[in-house]
């Protein structure tokens, strides 16, 4: 047998406890809850994938996503990971129907391809843009929470922060004044996860303009379904309207782009898969649109799989790819790549994605 055809596989949970709850407008993580799916060759080299679960987002549960990734690696045993494109494209057919283990297989083929030959799954993507800086989400909760942890992360060498807004409007005008005052003229991304209605969104906008606060970005604001609305705040606010939870599919963001809802999309892995993400990166590309590179609730492992594919890619606008930084320990290694302060310094990639799991506790 050929040192590159795959011989073995496994699918098991990944749990970690985060340092705060990851809480938005539709719901909260208390803990990490994903799944890792590995490969392995005939010549025992390995490759890793992450599936990130996020219920409340996607629908998409863990013992399902087990069972798709079992699935996975049956069909992949006895194929040549070489040939790492057709195998892609054979899981995307197969698992269309829960995306997170699309991403969770593909992601692990590609680490293995790229281990395979030698290089990082950031050079494999093109070896773009070197280093990416993410932004860090400040959570929904109470003004002196956010206020606490953005001083904390300001200090740190943030100088972007992600606020997630749509609970209570007082409240988040509250939670963005101490943000502004615990990060004085550090740029602000808000992320309302279909909150609002479009007019309601316009007032959000527009009182926080006279507070003297000016987001560089609006994503998600309204329903995933109200493409009425995100045309409209599209055309009424200053700054780029982003889709997420409304661009799902490489069509969701083709119907987006060309009756011009939006001015930016958020691309995830789990929502897409490696595939259709590229597809999407070129045709927002192509069309003049802002790209944010974006993810679930994910560990050092699925956020460098994402960093090296945004990298490689290169011509991101935005970079939220934070969340190892509310996780207190994964039990990956090798992501020293990645700084205290939210730099992936991609170069420094040996192989492939440049972490894997350490040993099992
Ligand atoms: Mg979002």
């Amino acid at each position: 047998m050929k040192d590159s055809v795959i011989s073995k596989f496994s699918a098991r949970e990944l749990d970690a406890e985060l340092f705060t709850p990851f809480t938005i407008s539709s719901g909260s993580h208390r803990s990490l809850e994903n799944v890792l799916f590995t490969l392995g060759t005939a010549g025992g080299e390995k490759g890793c994938g992450e599936a990130a679960i996020a219920t409340h987002i996607t629908g998409e549960t863990r013992a399902r996503t087990v069972k798709s990734l079992l699935r996975a690696g049956e069909l992949l045993t006895g194929r040549d990971a070489a040939d790492y494109l057709g195998a892609m494209c054979l899981l995307e057919e197969e698992l269309d129907g829960n995306r997170a283990a699309l991403a969770a297989a593909q992601m692990a083929l590609l680490d293995l391809a790229a281990r395979l030959q030698g290089v990082s799954l950031w050079k494999l993507y093109g070896g773009v843009t070197a280093r990416l800086k993410t932004d860090i989400t400040v959570v929904i909760g109470g003004a002196a929470a956010a206020y606490d942890f953005t001083l904390k992360m300001r200090r740190r060498g943030f100088r972007i922060f992600k606020v997630k807004t749509g609970s209570d409007m007082d409240e988040d005008f509250r939670r963005l004044e101490a943000v502004g005052k615990a990060a004085p003229g550090c740029a602000v991304y808000l992320d309302a996860n279909c909150a609002y209605g479009a007019r309601e969104a316009e007032r959000f906008i527009r009182e926080l303009a006279r507070r003297g606060i000016r987001p560089e970005v609006l994503e998600q604001p309204v329903p995933k379904d109200d493409i009425e609305g995100l045309a409209y705040l599209s055309r009424r606010l200053p700054m780029p309207v982003c889709a997420d939870e409304s661009a799902y599919s490489l069509d969701d963001v083709f119907n987006l782009i060309r009756k011009r809802t939006v001015t930016a999309v958020n691309i995830k892995l789990t929502k897409l898969g490696f595939l259709r993400a590229r597809e999407v990166w070129a045709l927002a590309r192509a069309s003049g649109i802002k790209l944010m590179m974006g993810e679930m609730l994910e560990s050092e492992l699925a956020s460098a799989a994402a960093a090296g594919f945004a990298g490689g890619l290169g011509g991101m606008d935005f970079i939220d790819l934070d969340t190892p930084f509310f996780i207190k320990d994964s039990g990956m290694r090798g992501a020293s790549f990645l700084s205290k302060n939210g730099v992936y310094f991609l170069d420094r990639v040996k192989a492939g994605i440049g972490v894997a799991p350490g040993a099992r506790k």
